[in-house]
């Protein structure tokens, strides 16, 4: 049974596509890694995997070996850097055209994502977070149930619901909520993404949508906020181009300045391009915030086992 060295399960959940939901899972991950934790990641968003993409690993190739898949290793643990290992399988990693979304019909999905669930060789890991497609699909429901069946209770940790400032305005992640209620499933909190911009050129953070909304909401559902992640252009260019993020000098995120963390890599901007994504993450700003929200998960997945 491949989730039998599994610790912990955490389960990252939208109410609808275009959230952020694969790259907050994605930042879970590094910042889970950062914290020395050895982490898989299981892309099962059969609306169009993007997992891949997000660890710059499009072109990797998985391994069957007898009984099962061998997953893709972003980068092995690294004692002496307190970096714990992280390796990903992904559905679009079998997908014949990458980016592909699976037209399948439900009853194939559902045994894909038991598939996936039971034939993917996980070695010892701290955490596994596991990205799924938005809404509350057959999908979902299949998944939930699985886990519920394979997985130990003290091994299913609970799920983080994304949403944005506009979304909270939409019935989809109350949705989210309640299937997590019907299901069982602890949520471990809510995520509020694209709560505000980083400006590329002004060093200020801009709220262009309202944010707050999903405090409100998981104060509503009694459920825990994780905190709010602005927009940062220099995210988006340090996956699509694997370049480190830099930030003008002043710039201020959540009250932490985070030009100075940029300036602290006394390396080449070569070297510093080289580096592992986990490296290169480290001067984004959004790692201060996702380091605590990761933090947070780990002292709820330990008070859970
Ligand atoms: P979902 O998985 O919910 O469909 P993605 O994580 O793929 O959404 O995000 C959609 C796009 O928005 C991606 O290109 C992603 O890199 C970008 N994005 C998401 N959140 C942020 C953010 N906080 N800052 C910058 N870009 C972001």
């Amino acid at each position: 049974m491949s989730l039998s060295k599994v610790k912990h399960i955490v389960l990252v959940l939208s109410g609808k596509g275009g959230v952020g939901k694969s790259s907050v899972t994605t930042q879970l991950a590094l910042s889970l890694s950062l914290a020395g934790h050895s982490v898989g990641v299981l892309d099962v968003d059969l609306t169009g995997p993007s997992i891949p993409r997000m660890f710059g690993i499009e072109e990797a190739k998985v391994t069957q070996a007898p009984g099962g898949w061998l997953p893709i290793t972003v980068h092995e643990a690294d004692a002496s850097a307190g970096i714990g290992s992280l390796r990903v399988m992904s559905l679009g990693f079998l997908l014949p055209r990458r980016g592909d979304a699976v037209v399948w019909r439900g009853p194939k999905k559902t045994a894909m994502v038991r598939q996936f669930l039971s034939d993917v060789f996980w070695d010892e890991l701290d955490y596994l977070l596991i990205d799924t497609p938005p809404g509350t699909s057959d999908e979902h429901i299949s998944l939930a149930e699985t886990l519920l069946q394979k997985a130990r209770p003290d091994q299913l940790a609970g799920a983080v619901v994304v949403t944005t400032p506009q979304a909270v305005a939409t019935a989809d992640v109350r949705k989210e909520l309640n299937f997590c209620t019907k299901t069982g499933i602890r949520v471990l909190g809510v995520i509020e993404n694209m709560s505000g911009f980083v400006c590329p050129n002004c060093s200020e953070c801009t709220n262009i949508f309202m944010s707050g909304g999903g405090e409100v909401m998981a104060k509503d559902f009694n459920v825990r906020f994780l905190g709010r992640i602005p927009i940062d252009p220099q995210f988006l260019v340090l996956i699509e181009t694997g370049r480190s993020p830099r930030y003008p000098e002043g710039t201020s995120v959540n009250g932490q300045d985070i030009s100075s963390a940029a300036d602290a890599h006394t390396d080449s901007n070569e070297t510093r391009d080289s580096a592992l994504l986990v490296q290169k993450y480290k001067s984004c700003s959004l790692a201060p915030i996702f380091s605590a929200i990761s933090a947070t998960v780990v002292a709820d997945a330990a008070a859970a086992t």
